[in-house]
């Protein structure tokens, strides 16, 4: 009968062990992944982020469904560094070719202060809440933990971002971002729905925030009762896993777009005019082959002259309300990972309820996709304001 010592003495010789720092680095920079082997209440104080979890009793039934690749390189992580040794040679005599156990394990990690996650779980009242959500196949407990833990920030808390923060909300994505710099007006309410009289001279984003309390108080809704501007887009749209453009003023739809190119945020675009509307995903960065932005659409605003006045064009009240539900739809499925609209542009005639559905590819001198890999971004540009709703 052989120790625990004398074990790990002959484990030892045949796994490479590493330290958190390289982990961490590998992570970021090689794709690396961090397999986290301790038991679910271990877990619950705290995970590397972006770590993937598989207790140890569970390591070998369960690593081939999510690692099929026998090349990449798999950092072993449990407690102290004693469990990933051994976890790390049944791996390697499972086949996996690059595989090391992380040096004094999670207590490391965090002595280090590197970036560590509380993963969220379902508890009984997320179970009866979402019981619908869950039920559906693609979504399950699994969906809507992804739900629960995702960011999305809605552009506009006008006619389609009402029912986007109304249905997103009430599908439990868990932190809403709202922007937008306006007050409610009397005129609004024939659309915008997350609004009601009370909240007529009241600054729309403290009127989203209430109505969407009432309607889910677990939902984490962070306010910008501000316009979003060439100085302040990047530090609020990379804290948000998606945007959703519900504005319909020129300036601001060109530099959603440049800033989520760059940052590699998809961009999920709505719009209205009379009784046609139009949405779409851009998000060039994605799998998607030949994936357009918006400027390899609209390459440059229309002339003021010739773009429509929303002060004064009319739009059917419930036309926006129809867009901002098929935006929420495509923020749903993207967060979910099922399949999208990029590269796809769907149109509404709200008159004779035809849906067309076109393909939209990139433009080959797009100045935006074209800075795809060399990361040089041209600087945002000032268009002078066409319109605003
Ligand atoms: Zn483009």
């Amino acid at each position: 009968m052989i120790d625990l010592n004398s074990y790990l003495n002959v484990v030892n010789k045949k796994v490479i062990e590493k330290n958190v720092d390289e982990a961490f680095n590998n992570q970021i920079s090689k794709n690396a992944l961090i397999i986290d082997i301790r038991e679910p209440d271990e877990i619950n104080s705290g995970s590397p982020t972006n770590a993937i979890r598989i207790s140890k009793g569970m390591l070998e039934m369960q690593i081939g469904q999510i690692v099929s690749n026998p090349e990449i390189e798999l950092f072993i992580m449990c407690a102290a560094g004693k469990r990933s040794l051994i976890a790390s040679y049944s791996l390697i005599q499972m086949g996996y070719k690059n595989v090391f156990s992380v040096k004094g394990g999670f207590n490391a990690w965090k002595n280090k202060s590197l970036p560590f996650e509380i993963p969220k779980k379902l508890n009984s009242e997320d179970f009866e809440r979402y019981k619908r959500n869950i039920l559906v196949p693609e979504v399950g407990e699994k969906g809507q933990l992804k739900l629960l833990n995702s960011k999305i920030l809605i552009v506009g808390a006008g006619g389609i971002g009402s029912p986007v923060a109304l249905y997103l909300a009430a599908t439990g994505i868990g932190t809403l971002g709202i922007i937008d710099d306006d007050i409610v007006d009397k005129t609004n309410l024939q659309r915008q729905i997350l609004h009601s009289e009370k909240s007529v001279g009241k600054s729309k984003v403290m009127s989203a925030k209430k109505r969407i309390s009432e309607l889910n108080s677990q939902i984490n809704v962070i306010e910008y009762n501000k316009r979003i501007t060439k100085e302040n887009i990047e530090i609020i749209i990379s804290n948000y896993d998606i945007v959703i453009d519900g504005t319909d003023n020129f300036n601001t739809r060109y530099l959603i777009n440049d800033a989520c190119v760059k940052l590699k945020i998809p961009n999920i675009h709505g719009s209205v005019f009379l009784f046609e509307g139009q949405f779409t995903t851009f998000w060039p960065s994605s799998k998607v082959e030949d994936a357009p932005c918006y400027r390899c659409l609209y390459p440059l605003p229309p002339p003021p002259e010739i773009a429509p006045s929303c002060a004064e064009a009319g739009v059917l009240g419930v036309l926006p309300g129809l867009i901002g539900v098929l935006c929420a739809t495509e923020a749903i499925k993207i967060i979910l990972g099922l399949e999208n609209m990029v590269g796809k542009l769907m149109v509404y005639n709200a008159l004779s309820m035809d849906f067309e559905t076109y393909k939209v590819e990139n433009n080959k001198n797009c100045e935006y996709c074209g800075c795809q890999g060399t990361e040089k971004y041209p600087e945002y540009s000032d268009y002078s304001e066409s319109c605003t709703i």
